[in-house]
């Protein structure tokens, strides 16, 4: 019996972490056209919560900060994106270094045409 309840509280906590994830990732797009550095803070306390209770990072966040020297990062601004094959490259300003993600969910042209073709 008292293991099911620590397990509700493990749940409890995990899901309050995300919450707050959210809400630091929202409070730095916000801030950061005033002040980077404060938006660089929240990405680390963003870090440090899912860290601590061992949540991941829902991947639509997961873009919007570098992971080679965890920076808010802002397209346009401080990072610079392009797609190529099927992956988002993105090139970091702070550190000069590509981080790599999945393009998933999008078709390329050349697969639409074939969808059509066939
Ligand atoms: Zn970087």
């Amino acid at each position: 019996m008292r293991r099911k309840v620590r397990m509700i509280k493990k749940l409890k906590e995990k899901r309050i972490a995300r919450e707050r994830i959210r809400v630091l990732f929202d409070k730095a797009e916000a801030v950061f056209s005033n002040n980077p550095s404060l938006a660089n803070r929240y990405v680390t306390l963003a870090r440090k919560i899912a860290m601590k209770v061992n949540v991941r990072i829902p991947r639509d966040l997961k873009k919007k900060y570098c992971k080679h020297c965890y920076k808010f990062l802002m397209p346009g601004v401080n990072c610079r994106i392009r797609v190529k094959d099927k992956t988002i490259v993105c090139y970091c300003f702070n550190c000069k270094k590509y981080m790599r993600l999945p393009l998933k969910g999008y078709k390329t042209k050349s697969e639409k045409q074939n969808q059509k073709t066939a």
